[in-house]
């Protein structure tokens, strides 16, 4: 991969080469640059909100144990790319997950920019109040759909961690903090394989009841197809307005995209990701990991659609943490733009 400057440029020639070759004059095609408003295709939401997972989701599943000082300056990196959202770190027992054992310094370390939000993850009501002793102003919860995954992920049943969950939710919203649920294993479980829709939906509306103010469905193991994707969401859509509902799809089949182009088209418009596809999957070796946020970028900007985030930004960033922790970007738009 070359350094970052060359990359810009040869970014910017590639862009070049798109415009004057294979697409004169059509803005829609020019997916490297940020969305224009009256290239906005029909059906699909004018703005959609990227929730950066790469931090947490993507560096807790990541076999290195990245330096703190690496997270905070990779956290202060992605602030500065126009993204809203940032997920920062989990405040969890390092017993559990060792490679969120920094989280309080990560937390008091970063740069908080305004109108930028952090959320982190709050397990139980001991991580939440360590979490705002630590500096956050926005948790979530981390639920998931199946129940052989729930004890084998977060050790408790499904409904003794909902349980859980409603301590934290009530004390954030005592506090004015707002929480953000997530239900993993919405299209497929490592251990159960499918999943009920009225499972999903159950575990969901649960979380949003309780004052989840975002319901995260995530294909934890990325086996979703738009098929399944549909259906999931028709399902969940009866209980949850579109409006408070996100997508969290990891690439292992290579779905992720065509995955999250399905929930657009259904009215979903809050998306999660990891720069540079962070993460890979525990339950597939090799495989990868969350959707890349350069990917996911790269293809709203095609479709007209405004996520206020620079993606040549985005891309510096996802290139200083794959130095950082020696790995080659799972992103195909990083891949093309970097090596071609
Ligand atoms: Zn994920």
């Amino acid at each position: 991969m070359g350094n970052v400057p060359c990359a810009v440029k040869h970014c910017l020639s590639y862009q070049q080469l798109l415009r004057e070759h294979l697409w004169i004059g059509d803005s829609v095609a020019g997916a490297l640059e940020p969305a224009q408003e009256s290239a906005q295709l029909s059906g699909f939401p004018e703005y959609v909100k990227i929730v950066e997972v790469g931090p947490r989701d993507g560096l807790q599943n990541e076999k290195v144990i990245v330096p703190t000082d690496i997270k905070i300056e990779f956290i202060n990196q992605l602030s500065q790319t126009g993204l809203s959202v940032i997920e920062v770190t989990s405040f969890v027992s390092s017993r559990w997950i060792p490679q969120m054992a920094d989280h309080t310094e990560v937390m008091k370390g970063i740069h908080q920019y305004p109108g930028i939000r952090y959320p982190v993850l709050t397990p139980n009501l001991q991580g939440f109040h360590r979490a705002v002793a630590a500096g956050a102003t926005e948790v979530s919860v981390f639920g998931a759909a199946s129940e052989s995954f729930s004890k084998k992920n977060i050790n408790c049943s499904i409904e003794e961690s909902m349980k859980k969950f409603e301590e934290v939710v009530k004390s954030a919203r005592h506090m004015n903090i707002p929480a953000r649920g997530y239900v993993s294993c919405a299209l497929g479980c490592p251990y159960e394989g499918n999943i009920t829709l009225q499972k999903v939906t159950e575990v969901s509306k649960r979380l949003y009841g309780m004052g989840c103010y975002e319901i995260s469905l995530g294909d934890t193991i990325g086996v979703g197809t738009p098929g399944s994707m549909k259906k999931m969401l028709e399902s969940v859509m009866k209980e949850i307005p579109p409006r408070a509902l996100a997508v969290h799809c990891h690439d292992t089949y290579g779905q992720a995209l065509a995955n999250i182009l399905t929930a657009l088209q259904m009215g979903i418009n809050v998306v999660d990701s990891a720069v540079s596809g962070l993460g890979g999957c525990p339950y597939a070796k090799g495989a990868s990991g969350n959707v890349a946020t350069e990917d996911l970028i790269y293809m709203l900007n095609g479709l007209g659609v405004n996520t206020g985030v620079n993606l040549y930004k985005v891309m510096e960033a996802g290139d200083f943490i794959c130095k950082a922790v020696n790995k080659t970007t799972n992103s195909k738009v990083a891949q093309a733009s970097f090596n071609a």
